[in-house]
């Protein structure tokens, strides 16, 4: 197999092209290597096969609309499926944040949001807003626009920011908040930034500010007590737009159907993708609210925002989103986190404070980070701790020196027993 000819993502791809793993199947918790070496999943893929691996009524749906409908343009026509998933989600969704634009992945679902809160601004008059206020540690996607807002610093090396964006602190707080379970019961006053921010640069200038509710790819960081609603107090005082990035969040990963519903916090706007169709088939989502649809769709003749897809809203993904639907609701998965299996995670995941190393664990529902002392020689801990838990049959992510936990929804007690059995040899080997 000629492996240079697929360039591959956020891949060291010298390294990995040298021993490749390739997967074979997957199903429910588990995922298999050609080598025939089966794993349990703690990621959910990369969080996002939230009802588990390659179910197969979400793969019925996919083939039938595949041979019925395999593709309809969405510019200027329709057909039902988008409409009837449009209309569950927005039911779904909190406050009046009943309109939605589909695009195929989280990082096309937040370009599209900054892009609705600038029309947004234009509409009412008022085009100088074109700044967005993000957070450090932030992912929000790789496009330009999320590229810009993003807090990794390793994800703008090749690029630079465009656009203009300012940064506010990140949540982390390692001296007052370490084994924090839950939300940290301290920390609120880090909004206050924002206040300064928009004083620095001005109200009349900055058109949203976007955060993740819990910030993931940086280090599963839940937002302190308070925090996100002091951020909605300062935007509503500026008309400044929040934006939610529930990439992550959405769909039963905290134990609602939105992290929004379950901090009781209302964004302006909010993306979701990921668990939308499950990791099935690409989808992205953004939702905003009555007065942004309103403002930008009846404030001109014709064509009201210029911006689209080929494949928004494309049948088969809105046919898996559905089937996905049906299940999330069926299973009750949404609120499944509440029902005993999100405090055993919590329980399970703190367990392992005494592994060699470890200076910080955070969780929050199905979502966890075990933070480890960044050492001497340089490589990074979550990527030891990753290769070693593969050899002994459990998948985790390695992100920096945590490793990152987003189990499916669908996870049973002894597979979380499992994890941790098989964590502990890992560390232990490491040690
Ligand atoms: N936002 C967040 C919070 C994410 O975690 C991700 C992906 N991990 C994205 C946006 C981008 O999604 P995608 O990779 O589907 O473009």
């Amino acid at each position: 197999m000629k492996l240079d000819a697929h360039w591959m993502p956020f891949t060291a791809n010298k390294t990995f092209k040298q021993d490749p793993i390739l997967m074979e199947s997957s199903s429910g918790m588990h995922v298999t290597t050609e080598a025939g070496q089966t794993m349990i999943d703690m990621t959910a893929g990369l969080w996002c096969t939230n009802l588990g691996h390659s179910r197969e009524r979400v793969a019925k749906a996919m083939y039938e609309s595949a041979k019925t409908l395999g593709y309809v343009s969405s510019f200027n026509l329709g057909h039902r499926a988008s409409f009837e998933l449009a209309e569950r989600l927005t039911d779904l969704s909190p406050g009046n944040l009943n309109h939605v634009f589909f695009s195929n992945s989280g990082s096309e679902a937040i370009d599209t949001a900054l892009k609705i809160a600038m029309a947004y601004h234009a509409a009412k008059g008022q085009s100088g807003r074109k700044m967005f206020i993000a957070r450090e540690r932030a992912y929000h996607g790789v496009n330009l626009g999320g590229t810009a807002v993003g807090g990794l610093v390793n994800n703008t090396r090749n690029f630079g920011r465009w656009g203009t964006v300012a940064h506010l602190p990140h949540t982390l707080d390692h001296a007052n908040n370490a084994f924090s379970r839950g939300l940290p019961k301290i920390g609120a006053e880090k909004a206050q930034a924002l206040a300064d921010l928009i004083a620095l640069h001005g109200a009349e200038n900055i058109a949203a500010v976007m955060v993740e509710p819990i910030a993931g790819a940086g280090g599963v960081l839940p937002p302190p007590v308070g925090y996100l609603k002091e951020l909605r107090k300062i935007c509503d005082e500026h008309d400044i737009l929040l934006i939610f990035d529930e990439v992550v969040t959405g769909f039963g990963r905290t134990g609602s159907f939105t992290a929004s519903i379950e901090f009781d916090v209302v964004p302006d706007i909010y993306t979701s993708a990921k668990g939308l169709t499950s990791g099935a088939v690409p989808m992205g989502a953004t939702f905003c609210k009555d007065f942004i649809y309103d403002a930008v769709v009846n404030s001109v003749e014709g064509i009201e925002f210029w911006h689209g897809y080929t494949y928004s809203a494309h049948p088969i993904a809105c046919a898996a989103a559905i089937a996905c639907l049906d299940i999330y609701e069926e299973e009750s998965l949404f609120t499944r986190v509440n029902e005993g299996i999100g405090d055993y995670f919590e329980e399970a995941l703190h367990s392992l404070n005494d592994l060699p190393h470890v200076i910080d664990i955070r969780n929050y529902g199905l979502l966890g980070a075990i933070e480890f002392q960044p050492q001497s020689d340089g490589l990074p801990m979550g990527s030891r701790v990753y290769k070693k838990a593969m050899e002994k049959g459990v998948m985790v992510r390695g992100a920096g020196d945590s490793i990152i936990l987003s189990p499916p929804l669908i996870i049973e007690r002894s597979h979380i027993d499992e994890f941790v059995e098989k964590t502990r040899l890992a560390a232990a080997e490491i040690a």
